[in-house]
């Protein structure tokens, strides 16, 4: 009987294994990000773009029954100009990002781009006229030429580096050994946070769509990367209607409206002064940012010294 304890066990050990492997996985599926099939109308029109602005009038949104994020919230983003969204960790800024491209509907109010409400174009023409330079770019395991083409697939060279040029990512790309026929992503060239956000800048300055999101990177950049891709950011979104997610305040200054998210309303609204000048919520996020720069910097002083 001893003997066959032991295989016993352990078969209920391999079993228990398994089964926490599973719930695991339900598990894993419940995290990933799947939003529920949003359908377009049978009416639906192709959305029609000549000056671009977008409104949230009084937009309410959950993504639970019982925890609403945005409770009324009303913006717009005139054509051409840059409205940039700040906010704690949480408060709802990436979920503003996620509802332009109609990724959920809303429950309350209304989302309009260039006065045609979303529920009532086709999401393959909204999503058509839309740029997002997201967070983290996920890389195709292809060359970076690829990579940088997807933005507009019948892209010539001289046009793929035109945009890695304005993107401040060329000279990069002429130290590879293979330069534009390079592999990069998973099983290539590994690129750098600050490396695979300019591949991202330069496929969208090759789509150039009248409406963009910049989602910023929260990870932080050393200054001198900061201020390259800060300059790509700049050329991307000059002339076009472009809604700004900030984790950092550092890229906010120039903004012609800055909003301020808080417990799912605006909080305070204004131009990078009027908030200071306000000395709210802004002014301390400002301040606190400068403090966590400044003590980096002189640690980083203190290291070069030593
Ligand atoms: P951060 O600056 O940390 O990126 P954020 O302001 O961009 O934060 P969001 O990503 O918009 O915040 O998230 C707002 C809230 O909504 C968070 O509390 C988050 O947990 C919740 N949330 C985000 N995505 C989902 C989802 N798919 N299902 C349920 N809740 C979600």
């Amino acid at each position: 009987l001893m003997q066959l304890a032991i295989p016993l066990n352990f078969i209920g050990f391999v079993y228990r294994e398994i089964r926490q492997g599973l719930t695991d996985i339900e598990h894993m599926f419940d995290l990933l990000d799947v939003p529920p099939e949003i359908v377009d109308k049978p009416d639906a029109k192709p959305l029609v773009m000549d000056n671009g602005s977008i409104r949230f009038d009084d937009v309410h949104f959950r993504y639970d029954e019982n925890r609403p994020i945005l409770k009324g919230i009303s913006f717009e983003v005139p054509y051409g100009k840059t409205v940039a969204v700040v906010g704690p960790s949480g408060a709802g800024k990436s979920t503003i990002s996620r509802l332009l491209f109609r990724f959920y509907d809303i429950q309350e109010g209304a989302i309009t781009v260039n006065g045609q409400n979303l529920r009532d174009i086709t999401q393959k023409s909204l999503r058509a006229a839309v740029g997002m330079v997201p967070q983290d770019t996920v890389l195709f395991n292809d060359t970076i030429a690829y990579n940088i083409r997807y933005g507009r697939m019948d892209a010539t060279d001289e046009e793929v580096m035109e945009a890695a040029e304005l993107a401040q990512i060329a000279d990069f790309i002429r130290s590879l050994p293979d330069g534009l026929n390079t592999m990069v992503g998973e099983r290539g060239l590994k690129l750098s946070g600050g490396e695979k956000q300019r591949v991202a800048i330069a496929r969208t300055i090759l789509k150039a769509p009248p409406i963009l999101i910049l989602d910023e990177a929260t990870s932080a950049l050393d200054s001198a990367t900061e201020s390259e891709i800060q300059s790509a950011l700049d050329y991307v979104s000059k002339g076009r209607t472009t809604l700004v997610i900030a984790h950092r305040l550092s890229t906010v200054i120039g903004a012609d409206e800055i909003i301020v998210l808080k417990d799912g309303v605006i909080a305070e609204r204004g131009t990078h002064n009027s908030l200071l000048d306000e000395n709210g919520l802004y002014k301390a996020m400002w301040d606190r940012q400068r403090e966590a720069q400044e003590t980096e910097e002189r640690l980083k002083d203190f290291q070069e010294h030593d």
